[in-house]
């Protein structure tokens, strides 16, 4: 397990900004640490240094705006189970979280912490892309602190790879509230629990106001290759179209061939989208009181 010579807290942004700049060595930063320590097995691994942003009061901060909900990169995967505001303004989140690790670990992980370790099966980011989440992140740049916005399917490069640039830390992200949607996330590991994803998806789906036909449909797939994607086909396909079993399993047809980029476990992970498809449908559908004949 990593540990670190030196700590520092700032408080505020500007705290950070200003431990940042004095530093003469490299250093790491965290704010739940929960996957910057637990990836290291040299406790001492050269860098000595760590700033711990989990005490930036505004990283923390929910606030309802237009529509939308801001949600700090602070915000602990708990919350997402917890807190009014996050359950009403993001039931999907709250769908990963109940996935998510155990109490223990939710208590402290935090949702830019899972964006910014961009790992292909991060269980926050699916949603987030079926949401069509925005980033905003914050950096130095000639004195003064400068503010990005990056459209989530935007951010994740590759595995562990994201846009992020060195000093520049996610500040919030924003998504918008969509009312009337029923939700769903699906998630399957190695083990039943405290596992690590092997794929998973979250869906979003909306209905006409006569509920017979399909408004909307956002789907979004984790752990199939380097990046999470969206399955543009299926969601066009489905928007407009009279809700019903044959045409929900119809869909089947239609997943791209190549979808799993993945090497292991290829056709297993194939068998899991078109099961994950199907059943993220229905479940969605279910939480709307829609039961497709
Ligand atoms: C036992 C265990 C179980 C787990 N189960 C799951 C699971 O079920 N699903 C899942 O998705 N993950 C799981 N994880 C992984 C981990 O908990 C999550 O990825 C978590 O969300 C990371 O958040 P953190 O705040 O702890 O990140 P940290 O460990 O603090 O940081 C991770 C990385 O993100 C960077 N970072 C953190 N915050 C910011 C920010 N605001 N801006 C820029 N960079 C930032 C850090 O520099 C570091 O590179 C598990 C980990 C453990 C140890």
């Amino acid at each position: 397990m990593l540990q670190y010579k030196k700590y520092y807290m700032p408080e505020s942004k500007e705290d950070f900004f200003r431990v940042m700049e004095s530093m003469e060595t490299e250093f790491d930063i965290i704010s739940g640490g929960t996957d910057l320590y637990a990836k290291e097995r040299d406790a001492f691994y050269g860098i000595e240094t760590v700033i711990d942003i989990s005490k930036i009061a505004e990283l923390s901060d929910i606030e309802l705006k237009d529509g939308s909900i801001v949600i700090g990169a602070n915000t602990r995967i708990q919350q997402f189970l917890e807190k009014q505001e996050l359950i009403d303004g993001v039931p999907l989140m709250r769908h990963a979280a109940s996935y998510f690790a155990d109490q223990q670990i939710r208590e402290i992980a935090t949702v830019g912490g899972n964006l910014a370790n961009s790992s292909p099966t991060g269980d926050m980011i699916p949603p987030l892309l079926a949401m069509d989440a925005v980033i905003h992140t914050i950096r130095k740049n000639e004195n003064k602190i400068c503010t990005r916005d990056i459209a989530i399917s935007d951010f994740i490069q590759g595995v562990g790879k994201n846009v992020l640039v060195k000093g520049e830390i996610i500040h919030s992200i924003t998504c918008p509230v969509l009312d009337g949607y029923g939700c769903a996330f699906k998630k399957v590991g190695l083990r039943r629990s405290l596992c690590i994803s092997v794929v998973n998806s979250a869906f979003l789906v909306k209905l006409d106001e006569t509920n017979r036909y399909f408004k909307d449909v956002r789907i979004a797939f984790g752990g199939i290759g380097p990046r999470p994607v969206r399955v543009r086909e299926i969601e066009e396909r489905l928007k407009r179209s009279v809700v019903s079993k044959d045409i929900i399993q119809e869909m089947v047809n239609y997943i791209p061939a190549d979808i799993v980029e993945s090497r292991s476990r290829k056709e297993y992970r194939k068998t899991v989208v078109k099961n994950f498809l199907l059943a993220g449908i229905y479940e969605s559908l279910a939480e709307i009181g829609i039961m497709p004949e």
